[in-house]
Order: C-alpha cells, then sequence, then structure tokens
C-alpha cells in the first residue's frame, strides 16, 4: 500500500497532525520509533496550555502557541480529554523582575493574548495565598490552562486510528529513499511507502531532516534535560493556578503548578544533556525544590511521590521551524517544536496540513468522518463516572465493579478498555499512561501484578512474557521449576 502521508514521530505534533488528517479522505500512516504514542518530550513536561506572552511577537511560536491555547480546550471536549483553563501568573521578586513583566504584558499584548494584567502583591496574595511574602508583583494570564501532554497525545492518535490511519510502534525509521514521487521508509524490518512525509521526530527531527533532504538542515537542536518531582493529591492545595518565576534566558523557570488529574507539580531545571539523557539526579532534586521554595516556601518534599525527566529539543534559532523541504517534493519538516510545542499543537497540526495542502494534497472531507476516539464515543474512566453511569457501565461490563488500582480508584473494565482500544496497550506502562493504574501514591505497589495478570490474560500468554515498557523489560521470569519468579 502506498499511504498519502507518513508522520515520522507519535509525540503531540505528530499525533495531533494525523486526527487533523482524519477529518479528509486521505491514507495516513504514523511510524513511532518508542513502544508507545508519547515516547518524547510529549511524555515528560510541564503540561502547561501557556497564554502566549512569552513568545518574542512575530515569531511562528509566538502565533502557534496563541491559536493554540484557544483551540484547546474545543480539541479536548471532542477527544474527551480533560482540560482545565486554571490561569497562570509570572510572580516578580522586586523591581529587575517587574521589568521583566512589562516585557512580557508588553509581548502579550502584541501577540493577541487575552485579559492579561499585572497584579500587585495583595491582588497576588488575595488569589494565591501560598506564594511567598517576598513576592511583589505578577503577570496574570487568565487564558493559561493544564491538560496532560500523553493523554492527549493518545486521544489523538486513536481517533486518527479510530478513522484509519495505521499506526506503527517500534518502528525507528533509520533510512528513506525516493523513486518516481513514492517514498519507501524504513526501521531496517519494515518499508512504509508514502507520497509525502511529515517530519515530527521532536530531539530527533533536524537529524531526521538532514537524513531525508540529503543535505544538512540548518536548524540546531541542542538538547536540554528537565527534571520534575510529582508530589500527592493531598498536597496539591498550595496553588490554584500555575506559578512561574520570571523567565531567564534558559527557560520558564521552575514552576509549581496542579495537574489536571490534581496532584502537584514542581520543577523543570534546564542543562544541556544528551538526546536520550532523561536521568534524574540528586542534584536536580534539590535545585528544583529549592526554585519551588522561592515561589512557594510551603511546598514540602515529604509529599513527593515520584520524579521524571524530560528532553527539551532546543533549536539554535530560539524559533519553530515547520516548513516545507528544501530539497524533497512533499515533505515537511517540524523541527525545533520546544515548548510551547504542548500548547501549540492544535495550531501546529492545522498549519501543517495546511502546508500540505499547498503542496498538492487534495483535502476533501472525510466521508463517514468520526470525531471522537472509538466509533461509539469517547470512553470515560470509572472514576470519573458519576453513580449512575457506574452503575450502567458495571451492568453492561461486570468487569468495571473490580478495582484494580485503589490510589486512582481504576478498574478492571478501565484497563479492558485501554487494552481493546484502536491503539492498545500491551504493556504496563502504557496501560498506565492511558488509565492512572500506577500513578497513585503507592505507585503501582498493589496494582501492578493485577494489571499485568490482566495483559497476560488478554494477550493469551504466560506472565513471563508482559513487559513494563516494551523491549526486554519482563516483570517476572520463569525459574527451572516452571514457577514464575518476580525479576
Ligand atoms: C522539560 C520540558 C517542559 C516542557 N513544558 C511544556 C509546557 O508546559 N507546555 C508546552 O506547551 N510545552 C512544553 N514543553 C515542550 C513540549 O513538551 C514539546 O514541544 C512537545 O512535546 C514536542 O512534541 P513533538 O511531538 O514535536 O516531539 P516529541 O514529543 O519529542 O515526539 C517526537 C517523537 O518522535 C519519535 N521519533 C524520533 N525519531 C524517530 C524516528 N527516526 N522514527 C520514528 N519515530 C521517531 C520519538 O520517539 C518521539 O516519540 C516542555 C518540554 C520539556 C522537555
Amino acid at each position: 500500500m502506498i499511504y498519502d502521508v507518513l508522520i515520522i514521530g507519535a509525540g503531540i505534533t505528530g499525533a495531533m497532525t494525523a486526527r487533523a488528517l482524519a477529518a479528509y479522505d486521505c491514507s495516513v500512516a504514523v511510524a513511532e520509533a518508542g513502544p508507545d504514542v508519547a515516547w518524547g518530550a510529549t511524555r515528560a513536561n510541564s503540561a502547561i496550555v501557556h497564554a502566549g506572552y512569552d513568545c518574542v511577537p512575530g515569531t511562528m511560536k509566538a502565533r502557534l502557541n496563541v491559536r493554540g491555547c484557544a483551540m484547546m480546550e474545543t480539541v479536548c471536549a471532542a477527544l474527551g480529554v480533560a482540560y482545565r483553563r486554571c490561569g497562570s501568573h509570572v510572580v516578580a521578586f522586586g523591581e529587575k523582575d517587574e521589568e521583566t513583566l512589562r516585557t512580557l504584558f508588553a509581548r502579550g499584548e502584541a501577540n493577541g493574548v487575552p485579559g492579561l494584567r499585572i497584579l500587585t502583591r495583595d491582588e497576588l496574595r488575595e488569589r494565591e495565598p501560598n506564594v511567598s511574602p517576598e513576592a511583589t508583583a505578577s503577570l496574570w494570564a487568565p487564558s493559561a490552562g493544564i491538560v496532560c501532554p500523553y493523554g492527549l497525545a493518545v486521544a489523538a492518535a486513536e481517533n486518527a486510528a479510530t478513522n484509519g490511519a495505521a499506526i506503527y510502534l517500534n518502528c525507528p525509521i533509520r533510512s528513506v529513499a525516493e523513486e518516481d514521487g513514492v517514498y519507501a521508509a524504513s526501521d531496517g524490518a519494515t518499508v512504509i511507502r508514502a507520497r509525502r512525509i511529515v517530519n515530527c521526530a521532536g530531539v530527533a527531527s533536524a537529524e531526521l531532516a538532514s537524513l531525508i533532504d540529503g543535505v544538512p538542515y540548518p536548524v540546531h537542536i541542542i538538547p536540554r534535560r528537565g527534571e520534575y518531582i510529582i508530589m500527592d493529591k493531598n498536597a496539591a492545595g498550595v496553588v490554584r493556578s500555575t506559578l512561574f518565576p520570571a523567565p531567564n534566558e534558559k527557560g520558564k523557570g521552575i514552576l509549581v503548578a496542579r495537574t489536571v488529574d490534581g496532584n502537584l507539580l514542581v520543577g523543570p531545571n534546564a542543562h544541556e544533556c544528551a538526546p536520550d539523557d532523561n536521568a534524574v539526579t540528586a542534584e536536580g532534586l534539590e535545585e528544583i525544590m529549592n526554585g519551588a521554595h522561592r515561589l512557594v516556601p510551603s511546598v514540602s518534599q515529604r509529599d513527593a511521590i515520584t520524579v521524571f525527566a524530560g528532553i527539551r529539543a532546543t533549536p539554535d534559532t530560539h524559533d519553530f521551524s515547520i516548513r516545507p523541504s528544501e530539497t524533497r517534493r512533499g515533505v515537511i519538516h517540524a523541527v525545533g517544536v520546544e515548548s510551547p510545542g504542548l500548547a501549540s499543537s492544535p495550531a501546529t497540526a492545522e498549519y501543517i496540513v495546511s502546508l500540505l495542502e499547498a503542496d498538492g494534497l487534495e483535502l476533501r472531507p472525510r466521508e463517514n468522518y468520526i470525531p471522537t476516539r472509538r466509533a461509539d464515543g469517547n470512553p470515560k474512566r470509572f472514576a470519573e463516572m458519576t453513580d449512575e453511569e457506574r452503575a450502567a457501565a458495571i451492568a453492561r461490563e461486570p468487569a468495571y465493579g473490580r478495582i484494580v488500582c485503589r490510589c486512582e480508584t481504576v478498574t478492571e473494565g478501565d484497563l479492558l478498555d485501554a487494552i481493546r482500544s484502536p491503539v492498545p496497550a500491551t504493556d504496563l506502562d502504557m496501560l498506565k499512561r492511558r488509565t492512572r493504574a500506577g500513578m497513585g501514591r503507592c505507585q503501582g505497589g498493589f496494582c501492578s501484578p493485577r494489571a499485568a495478570a490482566l495483559l497476560a490474560r488478554e494477550q493469551g500468554v504466560t506472565l513471563d512474557a508482559v513487559t513494563k515498557c516494551g523491549g526486554g523489560s519482563w516483570l517476572v521470569c520463569r525459574r527451572e521449576d516452571g514457577e514464575e519468579a518476580e525479576k
């Protein structure tokens, strides 16, 4: 088969582009190197839908951020993804920071960000009573929000798959050849043929662009790691919105924010690193706790339940580079999609589709287009259902009556839904990202064996074939006597 479009990389940029193309009568394939959608920066970031005051006016980033932020609520509603417009403050500590707030305010006005206001110390404290007493003012952006980044990417990919897109996981594209206007992209085993390619490979996007184009891509990517701590839900009440310090040349600084699932998030720092070095360090954790304390002194490390790190694809040009290839017809590169790449993603996808159309892709609306994740609508997690919905779910599928993850109230029915979804969960982490089983205070201590047993049953394999995150990440091994033992 020859697809109309091959998207390389299933982060938020690739997944949202696949979703945007799903509305049209064209065939789409998505190749993702990792074992799941959202394997790169999309899996590990601050999850903020930035308002758009930070970007320099006139840049591609500024335009796509403000439009993406305005589109986000509608996109999330269409896909049944939780989203909260909680607003954000950039907090100033003294005159120098207040000067920065005025610069950001002016940028925001130029970018068309709605509702920006500079608040006095008292106005800030009234809205955020736990903010540091040293804070002197803030820039309030009511249009900023929060969303689950990997949840949104999974939902977008499911919607694309429901409308016929082929999703190839564990498929790192290593070569791309062209013959008579058809590209053949291969990971060494599978060959995917397509008339057009969209390169959404995140931190590897410039390298991939050079490989496809046959000449060095003019933008250089500097990988930059950001570490985080996730705090228990009982700690989330210290803030009502997202609090940032004044930004510096390294980025937006260490924030204190709620997540859309009700936890508290602190981080990230910013350090140059190898493209795959997402290690969390003791020094890094100390640095982010210091940053969090500067904003909200009562944040306590004792509430930490887990840590993680993500890698930014920072371009040396400080702007997104989303444009057609200069040497290959039908190829669009999305390079340097650093923050606010999540916030921008609905607008980025729209823009990429417009570039494909300008390249000659015919955009006829798809007959029988399904706007949701499944043909019968969007799934709802048991934890989010009303009592009536829970009763109906259990009547329909008794597995909804069996709790698997106590911390996050995840049922066997939720897990089955994820295992049988259009982009099926095939390992423990895929289940976790789709259902939150294992994301609570005990971090999977109670539910992991049950979830693994369910995966084995549904896949028709023995427990020793079940992995945590693909590859050789098995959970148990078989003993000489045939019994299964924990690895
Ligand atoms: C620490 C941190 C904090 C951030 N905070 C925010 C925030 O609060 N708000 C915001 O808007 N943005 C934020 N961002 C930026 C945002 O996360 C990114 O802009 C966005 O996730 C980029 O998505 P993407 O799809 O372009 O890239 P990625 O998510 O990196 O996806 C690229 C995908 O391509 C795959 N891939 C790579 N090479 C190949 C290949 N050869 N073949 C097949 N697949 C390949 C990778 O496995 C990966 O899954 C943050 C980023 C970081 C790291």
